[in-house]
């Protein structure tokens, strides 16, 4: 079969064409292989040759020694990195993770025996056709997933190949042959080898598809959830395996949230994760602060205001809504509309029509924030005529929810005003 190469590949070819000048074989690997095959758009472009590391880093004035100890040279031309590997077998696995050692070989084929899956396995030359010993073609045509080899020896070999194969199956909606399917359940325990970090990473990945669902479907299928290395809170874990034994559609619509970490907290909504549970997987997987707080504060504005927006007490919703987008910034309260939106009713209690009504206050509030207030500390103390301390940021707050919420209008004269009565209050 002879592919039309997708533009990405074209912009590589200067590379293949040098290496093969000089004598090299070259070809593309990977995932750019298996995703223009399947008339996808392709994000990075692997290469793998014959070529030795040195001879690949003698030719190309630009290169990056990114993983030497694997043959992996990153080539940089016209501003685009591209990953070189020279062809290589993996001996020995270690742990049940990485190869121990790395031996170089001679045969394309070679190379293409220690790659995961048959549909990442191919190759496609310079000529443009694809080489495809081992079938990936006619598995991906009959949507199946299937190990190089035996998925037994495979999956032992690296852990984490079970869950490249969950993120596969969601991602391309394919299904796994019986004999992965069977190696999967059966070695599930050895994930406990798998560093959380990569776990993380694999996850993250399932769920940036287009149809995020599917992936967490075969991923609560499967069971792989209860072998983590670091285990995931055991009511989290109940639920899930709840949900995954009924095949109830719980989930939710997650396909929906542009936002990566909006669908992190739509799934820990979904299953009605408490906030320390949550706090504990998403610290297991080793989430990086900045993304734990944002889905956290999601959780909790949730937990403040899911109960309360159905209670029909307008004048109260409206008050907490504002003290919420005050106290948890817009950008928060934002996410927070969107989850709710793609959230199933189990989950959800807030109606689409209750969203609307929040969301349009939100966007009629004058102000939001304390940087938006027309007057600062500095300008209180002033008036006032009173020393720094405390009741700075509690006269500030009272004059941010007052502007917020049209009560005082968000100029400095009539807010320095309402600031004086209040002073005289006893504020
Ligand atoms: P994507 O780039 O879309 O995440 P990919 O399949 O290209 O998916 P990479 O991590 O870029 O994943 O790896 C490139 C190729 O290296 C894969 O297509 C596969 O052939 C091989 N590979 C990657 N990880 C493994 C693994 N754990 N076991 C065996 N082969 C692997
Ligand atoms: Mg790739």
């Amino acid at each position: 079969m002879k592919l039309e190469l997708t533009s990405e590949m074209r912009a590589a070819m200067p590379l293949i064409e040098q290496l093969e000048a000089e004598g090299h074989e070259a070809v593309f690997v990977g995932g750019a292989v298996r995703d223009a095959v399947l008339g996808l758009s392709v994000h990075d472009i692997d290469i793998a040759t014959s070529a030795l590391p040195e001879q690949v880093m003698a030719l190309f004035p630009k290169c990056i020694p990114t993983g030497l100890q694997h043959g992996t040279v990153t080539v940089v031309q016209e501003g685009e990195t591209y990953e070189v590997t020279t062809y290589r077998t993996e001996s020995e696995y270690e742990q049940f993770r990485k190869p121990s050692s790395v031996a170089y070989v001679l045969q394309l084929d070679e190379d293409l025996l220690r790659r995961d899956f048959t549909m990442n396995a191919m190759a496609i030359r310079q000529s443009g056709s694809v080489y495809d010993p081992y079938d990936g073609l006619s598995d991906l045509h009959k949507f199946r997933l299937r190990c190089v080899g035996k998925a037994d020896e495979r999956l032992q070999e690296d852990a984490l190949r079970m869950l490249r194969a969950i993120r596969f199956l969601g991602t391309y909606g394919l299904r796994p042959v019986p004999s992965l399917w069977r190696a999967m359940k059966a070695y599930k325990p050895l994930l406990r080898h798998i560093a959380m970090e990569r776990v993380q990473a694999e996850l993250d990945k399932m769920l940036s598809g287009d149809v995020p669902e599917r992936a967490l479907a075969w991923l609560g299928a499967s069971g792989l959830w209860a072998d983590f290395k670091e285990a995931v809170p055991p009511d989290l874990l109940a639920r899930i395996q709840e949900i995954a034994e009924d095949g109830r559609d719980e989930m939710a619509s997650l396909g929906s949230l542009e936002h990566l970490d909006e669908r992190w907290a739509a799934i820990l909504l979904s299953l009605q994760a408490d906030e320390k549970d949550a706090q504990e997987l998403l610290a297991s997987l080793r989430l990086p602060n900045k993304r734990t707080s944002l889905i956290m504060t999601v959780l909790r504005l949730h937990s403040e205001l899911a109960v309360r927006v159905n209670t029909g007490d307008e004048p109260g919703i409206r008050a907490a809504w504002l003290a919420s987008v005050i106290r948890f910034g817009e950008e928060a309260a934002m996410h927070w509309l969107h989850v709710v939106r793609a959230l199933k009713p189990q989950a959800g209690q807030v109606s689409e029509e209750s969203a609307n009504r929040l969301s349009a206050m939100l966007e009629e509030m004058p102000v939001k924030s304390l940087k938006q207030l027309a007057v600062s500390g500095n300008d209180l103390q002033q008036a006032l005529s009173r020393k720094a301390g405390p009741w700075m940021s509690i006269m500030l707050k009272r004059l941010l929810i007052a502007a917020a919420s049209g009560e005082v209008a968000n100029e400095r004269d009539k807010l320095l005003a309402a600031s004086l009565l209040w002073n005289e209050e006893g504020i």
